[in-house]
């Protein structure tokens, strides 16, 4: 007991937040010390309009925030579910289509704005009387000491605690300062991300088309009052066409997106704000050095074409969770490598598989030699007429095949 903190967490993003959630909600972790840090203080959203970000929430992340008790805060402010994915190639008549229905649920994920999961995550630690809180304040220096770690904020305090946990984004500081090797390669794709307004109704349907200069993805965004005119897009481009794209004006931009989607939704009407993002892929060897775990961004960042970046790091959290909980129970020291090797043995092959998918759509689908092109478009037609293959492939991307933390399967901890 002679550090500050049992658990200190940096970064209260929707990673650290829903890590911080799961813990004071274990009888084992919720008597443990446990803070968080974060930079930014939390504007609460006050009007309707659409946030820029979102992010495509998979039925393993629902699960865990209805385990947390969180998701109908998240319900109460703005979810958009949607029923199906109709996804084509651009270059041909590959063209394969996923339904709820099929696989016997009633949606195969939802689009959430991040501002709606953040607000939620915070009420409901509010809720449950968490004290943690240490913000606005930025970590800019650790140190390991012989009990776990010392930290340096950026108002001059200094806290120590036994686990320091990096759930602080793509940019991590306790990476950087804790000494993770980490493979980075950018992508060479930037993201054009817009909200629009279209002229059809979404019919809650998330749309992909494969461009050769990389996918768009339209997500069906649908309003407190039912209306679904508004998609929120994620135009994947070369970073010099991306930054073309964003030098035009409104209404070239939307003339430009409405050829891109093949008019499916009709002409693009009105495209609010828009806004770009390289795109890396990263990934640390390790998710864990001595006192030290990483999750979300802070250990890997993914091409945003099949919406996992978020989910894969909500895993994390609840996984991490999960240990922690179990070792606290056994009265182990829930800092000790072999717990936390436990967590990142769990996780990084999970990430990992995920991740090599995603590159492996992105070169499939980026190449425009003629025999691969054949081949894809038949193999996804062909796909298309199998039901089982199909629905198996989609219950991966939903979260629902391979190693699921218990939080996530809808159970406490
Ligand atoms: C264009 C685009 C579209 C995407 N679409 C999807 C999608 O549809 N589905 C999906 O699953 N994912 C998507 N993602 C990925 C998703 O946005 C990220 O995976 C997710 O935001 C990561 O959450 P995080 O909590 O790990 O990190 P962050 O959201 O980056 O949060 C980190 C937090 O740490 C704080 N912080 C950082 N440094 C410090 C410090 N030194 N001290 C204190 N606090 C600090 C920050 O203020 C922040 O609040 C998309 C990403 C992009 C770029």
């Amino acid at each position: 007991m002679s550090t500050d903190y049992d658990i200190l967490i940096n970064g209260g993003g929707m990673v650290g937040a829903t890590l911080a959630c799961a813990l004071v909600q274990s009888p084992h972790t919720a008597k443990l010390r446990i803070g968080m840090i974060e930079g930014q203080r939390f504007e609460k959203k006050t009007d309707a309009a659409w946030e820029l970000r979102v992010s495509a929430i998979t039925c393993a992340s629902q699960r865990l925030f209805e385990s947390l008790g969180v998701w109908p805060l998240m319900k109460s402010q703005r979810v958009s579910p949607f029923e199906a994915m109709d996804v084509w190639d651009a270059e041909g008549t590959g063209n394969i289509q996923f339904y709820a229905k099929e696989m016997g649920e009633p949606s195969l994920g939802h689009i959430v704005e991040n501002c709606v999961v953040q607000q939620a995550l915070y009420e409901r630690l509010d809720d449950l009387g968490f004290k943690g809180w240490l913000c606005p304040e930025k970590l800019l220096g650790c140190e390991k000491t012989n009990e776990g770690w010392q930290v340096t904020l950026d108002s001059g305090a200094t806290l120590t605690t036994r686990l320091l946990i990096g759930a602080d984004g793509a940019l991590s500081k306790v990476r950087q300062l804790a000494n993770f090797k980490m493979d980075a390669q950018p992508y060479e794709q930037s993201g054009v991300v817009a909200t629009i307004h279209t002229e059809k109704p979404n019919g809650a349907v998330a749309r992909q088309r494969f461009l050769h200069s990389g996918p768009l993805a339209l997500l069906p965004l649908c309003g407190t009052d039912g209306d679904r005119h508004h998609c929120s897009i994620v135009w994947s481009l070369d970073t010099a066409l991306a930054e073309e794209k964003m030098a035009l004006d409104d209404l070239a931009f939307a003339q430009a997106l409405s050829n891109a989607s093949e008019f499916r939704l009709g002409k693009i009407e009105m495209v609010d704000k828009r806004t770009c993002f390289p795109f890396y892929e990263r990934h640390v060897e390790s998710y864990i050095v001595e006192g030290v775990a990483l999750c979300g961004d802070a250990a890997h960042t993914i091409h945003p074409l099949a919406g996992q970046g978020v989910n894969l790091g909500l895993m994390d959290a609840a996984a991490l969770a999960e240990e922690l909980h179990r070792a606290a129970g056994k009265g182990l020291d829930i800092a000790n490598f072999s717990v936390l090797r436990r967590y990142a043995r769990r996780r990084r092959g999970a990430n990992t598989l995920m991740m090599e998918g995603m590159q492996g759509f992105k070169t499939l689908f980026g190449s425009d030699n003629l025999p691969l092109r054949w081949a894809r478009n038949t193999g996804m037609s062909i796909m298309n007429q199998v039901p089982p293959v199909k629905n198996r492939i989609m219950r991966y991307a939903m979260g629902l095949e391979g190693d699921i933390p218990k939080l996530a399967r809808g159970h406490t901890l």
